[in-house]
């Protein structure tokens, strides 16, 4: 899938998930308390999330953004499984120190930044954004934990749209590298098609289903 439909589609999935937990969401982490976060903070970094895993094809939109690292990376590989998204949910649970937090925050606020940002003075604009993002997460002590959440959110809902596709995703990984994809036979999504924009138009009317329904406004 291209970048523009991940966005898209995660983007939709992650807004309508944050609207209909807009007062907060209990998860259960590891540790003894559960963590309460709200989704709606989530929303850049689930953006973000939507984006990264991509960062291994060479010279695509994302890649280009952080060159120093397609080198290392095989397409669909470590960044097409489920490792971040664990990697996202267990740093949920730890107690961070305000520094470390704001440092976090910080660096959300800067990938954040350089992915969405256009034209001339990127890492300095980004720099902004990153600040933003620390005096935000020095405000209120949900914040981390809910950058997070949407990050890993928008990691996964990343691998779940690849999955619609025929090359699939090693989501099993490390027991195999097998990559799986969704058994839709002949409805497998190829990328650059007309299927992916038919994919990517009943994915948008799924989520405003789901949302109508939530609104009381599609009664079955
Ligand atoms: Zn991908």
């Amino acid at each position: 899938m291209t970048v523009q439909t991940h966005l898209i589609a995660t983007t939709t999935s992650y807004a309508v998930f944050a609207y209909l937990y807009r007062k907060g969401i209990n998860i259960p982490v590891i540790g003894t308390n559960r963590l309460t976060i709200y989704p709606l903070l989530g929303i850049p970094t689930a953006m973000a999330g939507a984006m990264l895993p991509d960062v291994d094809i060479e010279n695509s939109r994302v890649s280009r953004k952080f060159p120093f690292l397609s080198p290392f990376l095989k397409h669909r590989g470590v960044t097409h499984t489920l490792l971040f998204v664990a990697v996202c949910y267990l740093a949920m649970s730890v107690n961070y120190s305000l520094n470390i937090k704001l440092i976090i925050s910080a660096i959300f606020g800067l990938i954040f930044g350089i992915l969405m940002l256009k034209g001339r003075f990127v890492f300095l604009k980004a720099l902004v954004i990153a600040g933003a993002f620390t005096a935000l997460s020095y405000a209120g002590d949900e914040v981390l934990p809910s950058l997070l959440f949407g990050m890993g959110f928008g990691w996964l809902f990343h691998i779940i749209e690849d999955m619609f596709n025929k090359k699939g995703c090693p989501i099993l990984w490390p027991l195999t590298n097998k990559k799986l994809h969704l058994p839709l036979g002949p409805f497998l999504v190829r990328t650059r098609t007309w299927q992916e924009a038919v994919f990517l138009i009943i994915w948008e009317g799924v989520n405003a289903a789901i949302l109508l329904i939530y609104m009381n406004v599609l009664r079955f």
